[in-house]
């Protein structure tokens, strides 16, 4: 099959992600679902996009190595991480999506064309290297003595339900947007709000739960990948049944969303047992810190981020290499645009850190650079007001607004806001033309913080005065 150029412009964003709050009636869906993928590539005005769909951020160093290699020989020698923990390759040339398309094939990262844009995964990076553990049924632990569930292989054994050409239900009618988030009880990909969401809650035991809030149903840890999927088709059969468009489930109208009472009925039919868990809010979970991450095992991991998101492929050679040649062969990247590398010797791991940090990657929390991100902006994006990249790193390097405890911040060269942080309060740097709008955004509470004022009308901040206000917002309590 050969790739496609898709012309459309960049989707819209997620109305609810961006905080407008979840809508009575859903919003109308009047064309179809436009994001890109590996196959369906985006023109823009910096040349064609691929987003490559990682489920769970997991790639091997080769596949890595891979990837750097087709940035450099078909794009622009950089690699995006996303907010879902997939890669991004920009500046393609008009034609080679079918070059793009047999490489990653090859190399494994394209084990379906029908189903690409479905494989959307997100998954606790850390699972499994730092010795936590889900400690009760609401998911809620720190370190019990009780075994870390294997998210990783949900993961993979998710993957291969989506990609299945005989799975009774037609999951390419999925949205590019409906998400699975696998979490290992800490909260972490809870706070990325899943359509649908499973978390470990004790040995060999899941909760089941369409978004992130209860009712719920729990199911057997063997089970779980089976269950997610059902969960899916009973989202298909309840927006079918209403008569929706909806991609997400939080979008479709109050009183329509999937009943947890059809999905048991679904799950009896696959043989599946679940019994009910109470109605709640799932713990929201901080993202890894930057640094060395200590196992149980006396392995040690580390945990890096990407400058504003993107990495030169030398940079992405540097890390391919070190988790092939100091580690266990395997990298996870991370919705929050980052890179955990497993499996290092504990002697090791600061030295490869530091080498890590001399490259240029984030690898401290008191980083300026921790927690913040900017959209592709000019040149990339013909909508874009501003170089919001060059803006911000101009902010960032300025020495203000760091600190452990800083908000998250991010910068858009339009109200779309693309790939802006979910779950709690960050900071919103909105290019107007002539400045910024800074804010702080919480689901649908929006505070004016600019200058050190507060108060009802935002004005514009020039780019001289716009690390001080960032500074001021991002420490915000
Ligand atoms: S300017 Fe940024 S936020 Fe606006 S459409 Fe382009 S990439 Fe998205």
């Amino acid at each position: 099959m050969l790739a496609a150029m898709s012309t459309t412009p960049a989707p819209p964003p997620d109305r609810a992600a961006a905080g407008a709050g979840a809508p009575s009636a859903g919003p109308v869906r009047e064309r179809g679902d436009a994001c890109p993928g590996a196959l369906r590539l985006h023109a823009a005005d910096d040349g064609a996009l691929a987003r490559i769909r990682l489920p769970g951020g997991l790639l091997t160093a080769r596949q890595a190595l891979e990837l750097a290699r087709i940035s450099e020989d078909l794009g622009d020698g950089h690699l995006d991480l996303t907010s879902r923990g997939n890669v991004q390759l920009r500046g393609l040339a008009g034609g080679c999506g079918g070059t793009v398309a047999g490489r990653l094939r090859k190399h494994g990262m394209l084990p379906s064309d029908r189903h690409d844009r479905i494989r959307n995964v997100a998954a606790s990076p850390l699972c499994g290297l730092d010795g936590f553990a889900p400690e009760s049924a609401s998911g809620s632990g720190s370190g019990s003595e009780e075994a870390p569930a294997n998210i990783q292989a949900w993961v993979r054994e998710l993957d291969g339900l989506l990609c299945a050409d005989d799975a009774p239900v037609d999951l390419t009618h999925l949205s590019g947007r409906f998400l699975f988030g696998l979490d290992d009880g800490r909260g972490d990909i809870v706070a990325l709000r899943p359509d649908v969401t499973l978390i470990a809650s004790g040995p060999g035991r899941a909760g089941l739960y369409f978004g992130t809030s209860g009712p719920g149903l729990r199911v057997s840890a063997a089970d779980a990948p089976r269950a997610a999927v059902l969960a899916a088709a009973e989202f298909l059969a309840a927006r079918e049944a209403c008569g929706s468009t909806a991609w997400r489930v939080r979008e479709l109208p109050a009183g329509q969303r999937p009943a947890v009472a059809r999905l048991v009925e679904r799950l009896a039919e696959a043989d599946i047992l679940s019994t009910p868990l109470p109605s709640l809010r799932l713990p929201l979970g901080e993202p890894p810190v930057p640094g060395v991450v200590t196992g149980p095992d006396g392995l040690r991991a580390l945990s890096v981020t990407a400058p504003l998101g993107r990495l030169t492929s030398a940079q992405w050679r540097l890390v391919s290499g070190m988790a092939g040649r100091e580690g266990n062969g395997e990298l996870r990247v991370t919705p929050w645009r980052g890179l955990v590398v497993p499996g290092l010797a504990a002697a090791k791991a600061p030295g490869l850190l530091a080498t890590l940090a001399d490259a240029g990657f984030v690898t401290s929390p008191d980083s300026a650079w921790h927690r913040a991100g900017a959209c592709a902006g000019r040149p990339g994006c013909a909508k874009s007001l501003a170089d919001v990249r060059a803006d911000a790193a101009a902010c960032l390097a300025s020495g203000q607004a760091a600190g452990a405890t800083a908000l998250p911040v991010y910068w858009s060269g339009c109200e779309r806001r693309c790939g802006h942080p979910g779950g709690g309060p960050w900071v919103d740097v909105l290019a107007t033309g002539d400045g910024y709008r800074v804010t702080v955004r919480d689901g649908n509470r929006i505070t004016v913080q600019d200058g050190g004022r507060q108060d009802a009308a935002p004005r514009t901040v020039t780019t001289a005065g716009l690390a001080g206000a960032v500074a001021t917002a991002r420490t915000t309590t």
